[in-house]
């Protein structure tokens, strides 16, 4: 049995650009107990009243299952005794069943940093475990620089480490806090500490530093280590910790620990995903296991290939809740298309001459700047049309943006007039936003909601603009993305032009009318 350790809400929130509100961390708790996560370290309550807050609302609010929670702190200060010393009351003040207290283990620190001598430091580790043990915690004691400190000064990190088992420390967790050793170094040191103690509880904590965090993480569990600490989606100081979710999904489904159920597997890219939300990150296409690019698959042999159901990928998405993609662009072959088209419903497969009719238009539309990479939605009314199939909701009579900036107080107003027709009923509306697409979005939505009250569900959750031929300077065409969801589901759309306005309206204009045909057909289906 391997045991799972997350530290996402406290080193995971020194990396650079993380900060979790009090309200989210709660959330991205409960999201790492659905994954079966069995601790989850919540912050350093004698650092920061923040953390503080953290656990006493989590006594109060959090439900967990899976996970126990876990408090962090250093050992005690060289002056005090763990009994008298602040932090100490505080992290026990927290009331949690699990404590992680780190300490110093490499003499250079000792020395330095710490100005004790190397007595001293042990005194300190094994006053401050048996003080926390003494309160009936479970103890685990992270070997700060385990791995530097083992190097410089083999004795001295072993006795620390010792002192702690002394003390009685329910786990000894040693740490590559630079995050520079390669697997081999891991391996070969972690061997030399399970045999000097081959009784006691060893996990690993390791920094991504050499690129090697999740490797080494595993290395280190074939030497015999049942903990790993890590974060979610690989964040944390620096270069950030082990990526937790890929550890998880290697120990269960390349080496065969049981660490988490099967059906927790499945939730592991919808908990990697709205961790990123809560955290504010915009998650990693190319990230494995969960990316949204992990099972993509571009160029037609290998498409094909993959539409047989032959081994182009290393695992089945759906056991860690992804998905296969199949990428539409110029490269595409007539299977990319048929196997695309048969994903959304689109029964045309044995139609060659209709799919050979797509792909000239996406070639067509491609050498304009059109990309349906990432633009489901588009393609989906790509193929209606080239099918003489797609249905008009409205058309547009026309629009008219104004942008004004004020000098006081400064804001740019934003103001769209559009004119549309509804089966020959005119609407005319007026609204105002942020910037002018938003402006032109809610003028839309105003003009249809009376026809299609559904659109009332439908948000826009992304827009991006990219320049396409920038060498043509001023008449640079722009390529607009918007992504869209509503209850069920998340489609992006494409629109290009020389002008911005244009590209971003024709996005928005596809994001409408792709939900309308999705809700259409689905009403269809529930009727038949
Ligand atoms: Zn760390």
């Amino acid at each position: 049995m391997v045991k799972l350790f997350d530290t996402t809400l406290r080193d995971g929130t020194q990396g650079e650009g993380i900060s979790i509100s009090v309200d989210d961390k709660l959330k991205v708790a409960q999201e790492l107990d659905t994954l079966g996560i069995h601790y989850i370290e919540g912050g350093w309550p004698g650092s920061n009243p923040k953390d503080e807050l953290f656990f006493s609302r989590a006594r109060k609010e959090l439900k967990l299952k899976n996970s126990k929670l876990v408090a962090f702190s250093s050992t005690r200060r060289k002056s005090r005794t763990a009994a008298t010393d602040e932090n100490i009351t505080k992290l026990l003040a927290a009331q949690t069943p699990v404590i992680c207290v780190f300490g110093k283990t490499w003499d250079v620190h000792v020395i330095h940093a710490l100005r004790a001598t190397l007595a001293e430091n042990l005194d300190i580790i094994r006053d401050t475990v048996s003080h926390l043990k003494s309160k009936k915690r479970e103890v685990i004691y992270d070997a700060e620089h385990f791995f530097d400190g083992f190097r410089g000064n083999r004795d001295y990190a072993i006795s620390t480490i010792l002192a702690a088992a002394d003390a009685g420390a329910d786990n000894i967790t040693l740490c590559d806090t630079n995050g520079g050793c390669l697997p081999g170094d891991i391996k070969a040191i972690t061997r030399e500490v399970r045999q000097l103690l081959p009784n006691i509880s060893l996990g690993i904590h390791v920094h991504n530093d050499s690129g090697c965090a999740v490797a080494n993480s595993l290395a280190a569990v074939e030497e015999g280590v049942d903990l790993v600490q890590g974060c979610l989606n690989g964040y944390g100081e620096r270069t950030g910790n082990a990526n937790l979710g890929s550890v998880i999904a290697n120990l269960k489904l390349k080496m065969g620990f049981d660490c988490v159920s099967d059906a927790q597997l499945q939730t592991l890219t919808e908990v990697s995903r709205f961790i990123d939300e809560l955290a504010n990150q915009v998650p990693h296409d190319s990230m494995p296991y969960v990316g949204n690019s992990a099972f993509a698959h571009k160029g037609g042999v290998h498409v094909s290939a993959v539409a047989r159901e032959a081994s182009y990928e290393h695992i089945d998405p759906s056991v860690v809740g992804n998905r296969r993609r199949i990428l539409i662009s110029e490269l595409s072959g007539k299977a990319s298309v048929a196997f695309k088209a048969a994903e959304f419903n689109l029964d045309f497969s044995k139609d060659s001459e209709a799919v050979t009719k797509i792909l000239d238009l996406v070639k067509q539309k491609e050498h304009k700047g059109y990309q349906y990479e990432g633009a489901e939605g588009s393609f989906v009314l790509l193929v209606e049309e080239a099918l003489g199939k797609r249905p008009r909701f409205f058309e547009l009579e026309g629009f008219r943006v104004t942008v004004e900036k004020e000098s006081h107080p400064g804001q740019m107003v934003a103001e769209a007039t559009l004119k549309i027709s509804v089966e020959g009923q005119v609407r005319h509306t007026v609204a105002d936003g942020s910037g002018p697409v938003d402006a032109l979005d809610k003028a839309l939505r105003r003009a249809l909601k009376e026809f299609y009250p559904n659109l009332r569900q439908m948000s826009l959750m992304d827009f991006k603009v990219r320049v396409i031929n920038a060498q043509a300077g001023t008449g640079a065409r722009v390529r607009v993305f918007i992504n869209s969801k509503d209850p069920k589901s998340e489609w992006g759309t494409v629109g290009v032009s020389e002008n911005v306005i244009e590209a971003s309206w024709q996005a928005l204009v596809d994001a409408v009318e792709y939900k309308l045909l999705k809700d259409s057909r689905s009403a269809v289906k529930a009727r038949s």
